[in-house]
């Protein structure tokens, strides 16, 4: 059971899916109220929300598909709300949905994985890449694997983690999710694989490859409930603060606070 927060608030639940149903029970679980709920249906085009709909909702939370994050955002900006976005697939809309919050002065928080696992994961992970980079010798790849219902391949943590091995590794230029029919792959090439299959809530693994060892390291969320848990503290986060922020704020304010406070 997830204890009560301190603060109570009013919350906008944007999607109301395999996601926006876990939200909502942790939300209510931690005693916060749920002002309006929203899905396809009732929010085409960000049509469902307005600050009537809204009434005392202090911060919504989207749990959507990638197209329906910037109609969604602009409407919420609109009526001075801010969002936290676990939607993934939206990267080419970022600047515009960024621009919109800054110019509103409302807040957002986005991160395309919200289990703090995941985030203790990254830093993991890029301190491998760090290690594995002084040594040499090794061949690096990812593997992500997800329920077959998820709509973007590979998602958008993958993503994340690619570009932060390419960022770090010194041989390899980019990353690719395909393989090149009839010749072998590249070896500046980052291998990023994806499995879709069953209902898989999502395991990210990173494989070091030597001539003589490997090395795996590898996260798995057991359900969807960590990353509910995560959006609902982001939001509680965000309720009065404006600006673009992503998890990694949210983390390294709490563990600056935690440090003031001991
Ligand atoms: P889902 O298909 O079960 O649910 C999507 C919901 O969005 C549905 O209820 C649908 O009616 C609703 N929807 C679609 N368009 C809408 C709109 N314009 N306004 C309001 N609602 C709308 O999907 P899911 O498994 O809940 O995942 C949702 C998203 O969250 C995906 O992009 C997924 O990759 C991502 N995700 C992120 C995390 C994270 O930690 N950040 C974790 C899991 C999933």
């Amino acid at each position: 059971m997830t204890p009560k927060a301190p603060n109570p608030i009013d919350l906008a639940l944007f999607g109301a899916g395999r996601m926006g149903r876990e939200v909502e029970a942790v939300a209510l679980e931690r005693g916060h109220r749920i002002a309006l709920r929203l899905d396809r249906a009732s929010n085409p085009d960000g049509a469902g929300i307005t600050p009537e709909a809204l009434g005392d909702a202090r911060v919504a939370i989207d749990f959507t598909t990638g197209g329906s994050v910037l109609p969604n955002v602009r409407a919420a900006a609109a009526a001075g709300i801010g969002v936290v976005v676990g939607t993934t697939g939206w990267d080419a809309d970022r600047e515009a949905v960024e621009t919109a919050v800054r110019q509103a002065g409302t807040g957002l928080l986005h991160a395309p994985n919200f289990s703090l696992g995941m985030l203790l994961f990254m830093r993991i992970v890029d301190e491998a890449a760090r290690l594995v980079d002084g040594v040499g010798g090794y061949d690096v790849h990812l593997w992500e694997a997800h329920h077959r219902h998820k709509a973007d391949h590979p998602g958008g943590t993958a993503r994340r983690l690619a570009e932060s091995l390419v960022a770090r590794l010194g041989g390899k230029r980019s990353w690719d999710a395909s393989l090149p029919p009839g010749e072998p792959v590249d070896p500046e090439t980052l291998q990023v694989a994806v499995l879709r299959a069953g209902e898989i809530p999502g395991t990210h693994a990173v494989g070091v490859e030597g001539p003589d060892d490997r090395i795996e390291i590898r996260h798995e969320a057991r359900s969807r409930r960590g990353f509910a848990r995560g959006a609902v503290l982001a939001a509680e986060w965000l309720a009065g603060r404006s600006g673009v922020f992503t998890l990694d704020d949210l983390l390294e304010d709490d563990m600056t606070t935690r440090g003031r406070d001991e």
